[in-house]
């Protein structure tokens, strides 16, 4: 089995190979290393590898983990789905949210944020494959929860996250990435000032770069597989 210095590394050059491809620099793409369901020991070993932020999808469990890792310098970020009886905690021990898709959501955050913190960074989440099930705002009522929640204290908006569906067609993975670029030009066209697109995981983070992804996702393809869970 691969370290998880070694699935890094190569994370790393799949990230830089598809920016190369696509005419960007490499230090445009951030990496998010996913951390969801793996120990403790798993994201110290992550850090000892030279990895600094790590996104966590379960309150409990996240919360458990940074107890654990107070030692270290490390940027949380929540990347799971949120309710509003979670919002407290989140607020409280995380630097960013990426998956903001309603403004009740985003005021509680707003009113638990603790003034002594830099503001929270947040991303709006966009249902980009349209799919009834799924979280996410719609395109259509992006551009009136993004002027809302801009407006909120101890928030700073930076931008938009997705999660489309699963497909092995690269063609499909660019579209919807392609799309979600497509977006922030328009509010960024609109007035809004944002530089990041949460996009791309394990299995579709070069269409992400190749689209403009300035922080991808990754969990499997640097911890292993996970349980069904998640
Ligand atoms: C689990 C998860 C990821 C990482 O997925 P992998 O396929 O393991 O890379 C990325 N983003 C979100 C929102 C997730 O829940």
């Amino acid at each position: 089995m691969a370290t998880i210095s070694s699935a890094l590394q190569a994370v790393k050059q799949r990230i830089a190979a598809a920016a190369r491809n696509a005419g960007r620099d490499p230090r445009e793409t951030a990496l998010l290393a996913v951390s969801k369901t793996f120990p403790a020991e798993a994201v110290r070993m992550a850090w000892e590898a030279g990895q600094h932020a790590f996104g966590e999808s379960y309150v409990q469990e996240a919360l458990e983990k940074i107890k654990a890792l107070h030692d270290v310098p490390l940027e949380w970020h929540f990347i799971g789905p949120l309710q509003s009886n979670k919002t407290r905690p989140i607020a409280e021990h995380f630097s960013w949210v990426h998956g903001i898709d309603r403004l009740k959501i985003a005021q509680r955050l707003s009113a638990a944020r603790p003034p002594n913190l830099p503001d929270l960074q947040v991303c709006l989440q966009v249902n980009i494959s349209g799919e009834a099930s799924k979280s996410g705002v719609s395109p259509l009522e992006l551009p009136a929860l993004a002027s809302a929640v801009a407006k909120l204290p101890r928030l700073k908006l930076r931008g938009l996250m997705a999660i489309p569906e699963p497909t092995g067609d690269m063609a499909v993975q660019r579209q919807r990435f392609l799309q979600m670029r497509a977006l922030l030009e328009q509010l960024n066209a609109q007035g809004f000032a944002l530089n990041t697109l949460s996009m791309g995981m394990s299995d579709d983070l070069e269409a992400a770069v190749a689209e403009g992804a300035t922080i991808v996702r990754v969990g499997s393809a640097i911890f292993g597989g996970r349980s069904a869970r998640a």
